[in-house]
C-alpha cells in the first residue's frame, strides 16, 4: 500500500476521532451569577409645606446602573423629609416589580395609599411652576380635588388649604435659620402602614 495514502488515512480516522469526542462532550456551561442592580431610591414625604425639590425627586432612582450617578443632595430644604433608600435585586427580581415595590410616599395624610399620593404630588409639581390661584377655591379647583379618591377628600382638602397658605407665605430665600421642625402629627405613626 502506497504510505501516503496510509497518511491520508491516518489523519482522516484521527479528525473523525476528534470530531466525535467533541460532540460527545457538550461544553460545560458555567452558571452564570445573577446580574444585580445596585442603586438608591429617594422616598419623599409629603406634606403640605413640601418644597419643589422633594417633589421632584420622589422615586428618583441613581447610582452605577442609572442614568444619574449622583444623590440629590439631602436635606432639599428646611422642610425636607425625604429618605434615600438603598437596594440591591438581581435583574430577575427586578423584572418582577422589586422597585415597583420600593416605592412607597408617606405622607401627613394617614394611610393615603400609594396613587393618590403620587396624584397629589404631580398635582403640586404642575402648580409649582405657575403664579398661585387668587383664591383658596381656585387652587382647590386647579388641584382637582374631586377626582381624588371620596374617602381621602376632606383630608386632601384640609391638606391644600394648608399648602396654599404657605404658598402664600413662602419661607424667605437664603436664609441661615432654619425652618421650625414639623409637630409631629399623632396620626403618622400609627394606623399609617
Ligand atoms: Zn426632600
Amino acid at each position: 500500500m502506497n504510505p501516503s495514502l496510509i497518511l491520508v488515512f491516518m489523519v482522516g480516522l484521527i479528525f473523525i476521532f476528534i470530531r466525535m469526542r467533541s460532540r460527545r462532550r457538550p461544553p460545560v456551561a458555567k452558571p452564570r451569577p445573577p446580574m444585580q442592580i445596585q442603586g438608591k431610591m429617594v422616598q419623599t414625604y409629603l406634606h403640605p409645606r413640601i418644597g419643589s425639590a422633594c417633589l421632584a425627586d420622589s422615586e428618583l432612582q441613581f447610582g452605577p446602573g442609572f442614568r444619574r450617578k449622583e444623590s440629590p443632595e439631602l436635606p432639599h430644604d428646611p422642610y425636607c423629609r425625604c429618605a434615600i433608600v438603598p437596594f440591591n435585586f438581581t435583574s430577575s427580581e427586578v423584572f418582577n416589580g422589586a422597585l415597583r415595590r420600593l416605592v412607597k410616599i408617606d405622607s401627613s395624610i394617614p394611610g393615603l395609599p400609594l396613587e393618590p399620593a403620587r396624584l397629589l404630588i404631580s398635582r403640586l409639581k404642575i402648580l409649582a411652576g405657575k403664579p398661585l390661584p387668587a383664591s383658596e377655591s381656585a387652587f382647590l379647583e386647579a388641584c382637582e380635588l374631586k377626582s381624588f379618591p371620596d374617602a381621602y377628600q376632606a383630608q386632601i382638602q384640609t391638606f391644600l388649604r394648608e399648602r396654599y397658605a404657605h404658598e402664600q407665605h413662602p419661607p424667605p430665600v437664603n436664609t441661615e435659620e432654619k425652618a421650625e421642625p414639623l409637630a409631629p402629627s399623632p396620626s403618622v405613626t400609627d394606623s399609617g402602614s
